[in-house]
C-alpha cells in the first residue's frame, strides 16, 4: 500500500503496522494469520518461513491500536489512558533489545530475540528515536475519528490534522455542514 503522506524510515514501520486496518470496518491484515504471515515476514516482525498463533496475532492487534492512540495524542486528541498502553508496555518488558555496532560504527539497537513478541521492541525503539529528534509527534491518526489512518505530518505549522484533505477533511466537513442544517438553518 503507499501512504499518501509517508513518514520517513524506521518510522514507517510504525505507521504501517497502525494502516494495517482500514477503520472502521474495512479489511485487516492481521485477521488471519495465512494472511498476516507474509506481511509480518516482509515487515521484519517475523523471520521467513514463521506463521503467527492466533494469541500473537491477537496481542499484534491490541499493539496496533496501543499505538492508535499515542498517534491520537500526537495530533492532539486525549492522552492515551492505562489500557492503551498495556500492550505496549508489556512489549516493553517482555522484550530486550540487543546493542551492536554496523560497519560504519553506526550504533543499533535490535530485538534480541526472534518471536513476534520479541521483535516488538524495535518498534519501541524506533518511537524512542522519533521522540528525541522531534519527527515523533508529527506522525499522527487522522482526526476523523472513524478514519483514525496514521498520517505523517509535513506541513509547516505541524497542524495537519487529516490523513487526505479531499477525503476524510472535505468529508467531515459535510457532515458538520449537514449536522448543523439539521440543528436549525445553515450559517
Ligand atoms: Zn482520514
Amino acid at each position: 500500500m503507499t501512504e499518501t503522506k509517508p513518514a520517513p524510515w524506521p518510522l514507517a514501520r510504525v505507521q504501517a503496522l497502525v494502516n494495517t486496518v482500514e477503520l472502521p470496518a474495512g479489511p485487516d491484515r492481521l485477521a488471519r494469520a495465512d494472511e498476516a504471515a507474509p506481511w509480518l515476514i516482509d515487515h521484519g516482525l517475523l523471520s521467513a518461513g514463521a506463521s503467527p498463533t492466533p494469541d500473537e496475532l491477537e496481542f499484534l492487534r491490541e499493539v496496533r491500536e496501543g499505538l492508535r492512540a499515542l498517534l491520537v495524542h500526537n495530533a492532539g486528541g486525549a492522552a492515551p489512558g492505562p489500557r492503551a498502553l498495556r500492550p505496549l508496555r508489556d512489549v516493553a518488558q517482555g522484550a530486550t533489545a540487543l546493542a551492536g555496532l554496523d560497519a560504519d560504527g553506526q550504533v543499533t539497537l535490535s530485538a534480541s530475540g526472534d518471536s513476534l513478541r520479541e521483535r516488538l521492541v524495535e518498534l519501541l525503539v524506533v518511537i524512542r528515536d522519533a521522540q528525541r529528534d522531534g519527527s515523533w509527534s508529527r506522525l499522527k491518526a487522522c482526526a476523523n475519528d472513524e478514519c483514525a489512518w496514521a498520517f505523517y505530518d509535513r506541513s509547516r505549522n505541524h497542524g495537519g490534522i487529516w490523513c487526505d484533505m479531499a477525503d476524510c477533511g472535505n468529508k467531515l466537513k459535510n457532515r458538520e455542514f449537514r449536522a448543523r442544517r439539521r440543528a436549525g438553518g445553515a450559517r
